[in-house]
């Protein structure tokens, strides 16, 4: 198989661009988001494909490439059940030694979490969302420096980095394997059941892809608290549009969609899970000011003349005051 690394033309894939999950109450997970993990509300908008649901982005304080998660929360939606096929696990870069603080805020807060000890070189800390979303916390030397959600309280030594990256659950490692390397993901270390893959160009930002392989899991089902795709970055269009050919030898691809804040091509892996390829451009400033990111909801440009029907479906939500500019 012809793999990214022997393509001169391709432009690397340096790790997750977001990762994008279902919840259930809207305000419930934006309080989750914010109050609890500190970070920002970069994006308030609607499922472009769906335009009664939310969409909500969260990230650090620009909403940068490899921080972002995103979730459509769907009031009514059950619960989905983890298993094989799907995304199991988001997890975040914190700094060395923050992991006390965090197990402290998060009790403080009424979230259940455990440390789940040493996973190659780091240690975990797992924690569910409330609408039971697996999350960790992997305390790394190497955690980036970024600049924090303005709003947040949580002390910048502590702040979350954006994302270590993901682990998926897979009867089978081969299929997946080689969908990684058509992206430029090797593997690098593997401990008992779990393979890590990560790209040699890559940053510090969400290029840990792990999978873990069980041949007798069960097949998930999605719901809340089920991730509905990953996206990793494609640095500009023209790099979007040279994988998308390379994509397209393995896999069957969409054509490019413009998703106002990215431009995204979509690809399932042979495993099951939902792959998207995001573009860093144009980003999350290009429809609002900076200091007031997610404060008004933002709808693409087709859907204006619709604002009032589409506002009228939405549960309302409140940001709370020490998320905002409004002090
Ligand atoms: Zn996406």
């Amino acid at each position: 198989m012809t793999t990214s690394t022997s393509n001169p033309i391709l432009t690397p894939i340096v790790g997750l661009h977001h990762v994008t999950a279902i919840a259930s109450d809207p305000q419930r997970n934006l309080d989750f988001y914010t109050e609890v993990l500190g970070l920002r509300f970069v994006k308030r908008t609607v499922n472009f494909d769906d335009p009664g649901t939310y969409h909500f982005y969260f990230g650090d304080d620009a909403g940068s490439p490899g921080t972002i998660i995103t979730f459509f929360p769907w009031p009514s939606a059950r619960r989905g059940r983890a298993g094989a096929g799907e995304t199991t696990h988001t997890a975040y870069s914190v700094p060395a030694g923050s992991l006390d603080y965090w197990e402290k805020r998060l009790a403080d807060n009424g979230i259940l979490a455990e440390r789940t000890g040493k996973r190659f070189d780091e240690e975990v800390l797992t924690l569910a969302d409330p609408d039971g979303m697996k999350l960790e916390l992997v305390a790394h030397v190497n955690a980036p420096d970024i600049k924090p959600a303005r709003y947040a309280d949580v002390p910048r030594e502590y702040a979350l980095r954006g994302f270590f990256g993901v682990t998926m659950l897979h009867t089978a490692l081969a299929p997946t394997e080689k969908a990684l390397n058509v992206l430029g993901f090797q593997k690098v270390a593997e401990e008992g059941n779990r393979v890590r893959f990560s790209s040699p160009d890559g940053t510090t930002l969400g290029n840990h892809i792990d999978v873990v392989v069980d041949p007798g899991a069960n097949y998930g089902s999605s719901g809340a608290g089920s991730v509905h795709h990953i996206a990793f970055r494609a640095s500009d269009d023209a790099a979007q549009a040279a994988w998308r050919e390379e994509i397209a030898k393995h896999l069957s691809v969409t054509p490019v969609q413009d998703r106002d804040y990215f431009h995204s091509i979509y690809f399932r892996e042979p495993g099951g899970v939902l792959f998207e390829l995001a573009t860093d451009n144009p980003g999350f400033d290009i429809d609002e000011p900076i200091e007031t990111l997610g404060e008004a909801l933002l709808v693409p440009q087709w859907l204006e003349a619709s604002r009032s029907l589409i506002e009228a479906r939405l549960l309302p939500i409140t940001l709370s005051q020490s998320s905002t500019s409004q002090k």
